[in-house]
């Protein structure tokens, strides 16, 4: 496996491979990696012939300077794990590869930058997302590129961005992958003492019960929220929104919607966690 540093080094790596016909998959991550990101360069090696795994820790994604300093950095041994899957290529660019000087220009999609994240981190979190992935397709040039369903909001604001701008690349999302007790795989998790580690489960809990309230029958949306809040509570977490909204437009459902998004966020001690559930609800019907 290689690492790249530079935007020539990847456009000359991907050259290479075009030249031999391979088909090109992008993993864009953060790093730290856990059973998550595995799954999606599984998938990525699973699909196309040449994997390139970019590793970038964006620091205008960061609201908090104290989130973006306790961020895990840990190339080596992510480049051991990317090494050992088969992954060809391991983009780790320095920030002034990413944004040289004079750096002016910001992808920004909408509405649904707004919602749910968009409103608890700011506007800014989702046009720095978007910048930097646009980039990244822009010097990769992937045929598909790969995504967690773990952060649904990102799938549909990057999906729409793709879809406005016509860029000439297939997304691919992969399911949440979770510990054995339901908490979704994050980076994050590593800040969770013992006690916290217990208490996010909320988050899963909170999910499920919605779940349960909706195959039970209940069709209020609000109603089917106020099960997933209680069951928080009895966890011992408050959520900083827990809501049914609509998959492709992030906005509240009303009664009788079909496909619902269940999205969730909490702090839980040092970490803010997030966490969703995408259900299709035409089975109920015919139960
Ligand atoms: P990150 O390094 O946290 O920016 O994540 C890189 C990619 O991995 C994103 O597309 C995430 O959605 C995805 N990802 C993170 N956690 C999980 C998870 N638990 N299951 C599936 N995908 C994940």
């Amino acid at each position: 496996m290689r690492t790249l540093r530079t935007v020539a080094e990847v456009r000359d790596h991907v050259a290479s491979a075009r030249a031999a016909g391979r088909s090109i998959a992008l993993v864009p991550t953060m790093g730290a990696f856990h059973d998550g990101h595995v799954a999606l360069m599984r998938d990525a090696l699973e699909r196309c012939d040449e994997v390139i795994v970019s590793l970038y820790v964006n620091p205008a994604q960061f609201g908090e300077s104290a989130d973006l300093a306790a961020y895990p950095r840990t190339e080596h041994e992510d480049a051991a794990i990317a090494r050992e899957l088969g992954v060809d290529a391991l983009f780790a660019p320095a920030d002034a590869e990413m944004y040289p000087d004079g750096f002016a220009t910001t992808v920004t999609v909408g509405r649904l930058s707004e919602v749910l994240e968009g409103a608890e981190r700011g506007p800014g979190h989702f046009a720095a997302v978007c910048t930097v992935v646009c980039k990244l397709f822009a010097i990769v040039a992937p045929d598909v590129a790969f995504f967690g369903q773990k952060d649904a909001q990102q799938v549909v604001v990057i999906r729409r961005m793709v879809r406005d701008l016509n860029l000439p690349v297939e997304l691919a999302t992969v399911p949440t992958v979770r510990e054995p007790d339901g908490l979704a795989l994050s980076s994050r998790n590593a800040r969770l003492g013992p006690a916290d580690r217990e208490r996010a489960t909320a988050l899963h809990a909170g999910l499920e019960a919605a779940r349960a309230a909706l195959y039970d029958g209940e069709r209020d949306p609000r109603a089917v929220e106020a099960a997933g809040i209680a069951a928080m509570a009895a966890a011992g977490v408050t959520p900083e929104y827990f809501s049914l909204v609509d998959p492709d437009t992030l906005e509240p459902v009303s009664a009788g919607a079909r496909r619902v998004l269940v999205v969730v966020a909490a702090r839980v001690g040092p970490a803010r966690l997030i966490d969703n559930l995408p259900l299709d609800l035409e089975p109920v019907a015919t139960r």
